[in-house]
């Protein structure tokens, strides 16, 4: 049997500050190596003092992944020579005498499979190295310490996965969980980076070290699998080694790093106290964190009578959820939701047209009453959101400005119903012999009044004078 287990680092990107200092936690638009002090390049006599904000957004993100919060939290030196670390050691946690870090023991359900998570541990990323040119030649590697310090939130599941579908789906899960948290941004890149360690039935176990996006997490394991079995199939032992993800070539490649497992020399970190979590603390911060993705969902299909798939799409994308919440009223939220999930959610289903959508909570409520006072078409609708999002007018505007009214007027859809009958006797005929024929009329009123009859008046008018 396949068997997958992950690390996922996860940066805590809505801090302000660096984990130990009082640089700023969002290094990525600062012009290289400007971003960094003493502390977090580990000049002699510099002394860390332990963000208290990422202490409690990682004892959040713990919480919400089921574990159990020790009473006490402490932090190690790893020790290990490589340039993207300033201080020749990161500061991580590791539980040498009993659990010391963040969070233990907890799980995750997906389509009804239990991930237990093993461990969850507070640690600071080191820098970035940069290679010039693509090359894999390249001669020149830059270092750029500006992330050196910032906090991550590494998350160790036990091997419960049984294939690299199951990895996707629960990376996007953790992703909209830390999202709906407000403790990071998954979708900035470097935001998210996973460890995979993979062996099929009869192979050692290989990991596959840091690769930074969902998909290629997947494509990466797949390849794994078909390598492995392929050794395994002719006898050749398959070596536990370390690989990293070649996405030009697509492809896993054995790092030229040594196999046996690194001594990391762990030691206590001790210009870090060992700190307390209080009980009444932990309490406290349950209570403040926002309603979970599962707790969304149910009361959007209780609340509100969504059909569970779109309580499902709605609930666990945050920007939409909040966009919701700020819409809707009681009357109108089940045609705010339509609107979200079937029409804004295709417009914009990535970061950036997200952010390019100039929407407003008011624009999609006054669409939704307009729809649902039969002011214009769920057509039109359409029409109008395409509008909105595009140019940010008003609904009033754009109504006006594109004439997207409802042909509401009673005497003039009947005067235009009353033209359709001239024109297609023939139909007419047809339609007093056999129903169901009677969607042709309603499809010729729509096509005359492009779009803006309303369908139910209109079928009651033709129905009428059909049997008159
Ligand atoms: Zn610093």
């Amino acid at each position: 049997m396949t068997k997958i287990g992950l690390e996922i680092h996860c940066q805590l990107t809505k801090l302000e500050s660096k984990l130990f200092c009082n640089c700023k936690a969002d290094y990525r638009s600062i012009p290289q190596n400007s971003n960094i002090c003493p502390v977090c390049i580990g000049l002699p006599g510099s002394l860390p003092i332990l963000n208290k904000k990422a202490v409690e957004k990682a004892t959040m993100i713990s919480l919400a992944l089921g574990c159990q919060i020790p009473e006490r939290i402490s932090f190690f030196r790893k020790n290990y020579f490589y340039p993207d670390l300033p201080k020749g050691f990161q500061v991580t946690q590791y539980n040498a005498y009993g659990p010391t870090s963040i969070g233990s023991d907890g799980a995750v359900q997906i389509e009804g499979k239990e991930i237990k998570i093993r461990r969850i541990q507070l640690e600071e990323d080191p820098g970035r190295l940069v290679y010039e040119g693509s090359s894999e030649k390249t001669q020149i590697t830059l270092v750029d310490y500006n992330r050196a310090g910032t906090a991550l939130v590494e998350i160790v599941t036990e091997p419960d996965f049984e294939n690299p579908r199951q990895v996707r789906i629960f990376l996007n899960v953790l992703a909209d969980l830390v999202e709906n948290l407000g403790v990071s941004d998954p979708y900035l890149e470097g935001a998210m980076r996973v460890d995979g360690n993979i062996s099929v039935e009869k192979a050692n176990r290989v990991e596959i070290k840091n690769v930074g996006s969902f998909r290629d997490i997947e494509k990466a394991l797949h390849f794994e699998i078909t390598r492995q079995q392929s050794l395994v199939e002719r006898n050749i032992p398959v070596a536990a080694e370390t690989r990293h993800w070649d996405e030009a070539r697509k492809i896993t490649v054995s790092s030229r790093s040594k196999e046996e497992e690194q001594d990391y020399r762990y030691l206590p970190e001790a210009d870090i106290p060992i700190v307390r979590i209080a009980q009444n603390k932990v309490e406290t911060l349950k209570a403040q964190m926002p309603e979970s993705i599962v707790a969304k969902k149910e009361r959007y299909v209780k609340k509100y009578g969504m059909p569970p798939q779109v309580g499902d799409v709605l609930s666990s994308d945050k920007f939409y959820s909040d966009l919701f919440e700020k819409a809707h009223t009681d009357t109108n939220a089940k045609e705010v939701a339509n609107i979200i999930t079937t029409d804004l959610m295709g417009f914009a289903d990535t970061r950036e047209k997200k952010m390019e959508l100039k929407i407003t909570p008011r624009h999609i409520s006054d669409l939704a009453d307009a729809i649902l006072n039969n002011k214009i078409t769920r057509n039109s609708g359409k029409l109008a959101l395409q509008e909105m999002v595009k140019t940010g007018k008003s609904m009033s505007e754009i109504v006006s400005s594109l004439d997207l009214g409802n042909v509401s007027d009673m005497s003039s859809l009947e005067k235009i119903i009353d033209e359709i009958f001239k024109e297609e006797e023939k139909a007419v005929l047809e339609a007093k012999q056999n129903p169901d024929t009677v969607n042709y009329i309603v499809g010729k009123v729509m096509r005359k009044t492009k779009g803006k009859a309303d369908p139910r008046t209109t079928l009651e008018i033709i129905q009428r004078k059909l049997s008159s």
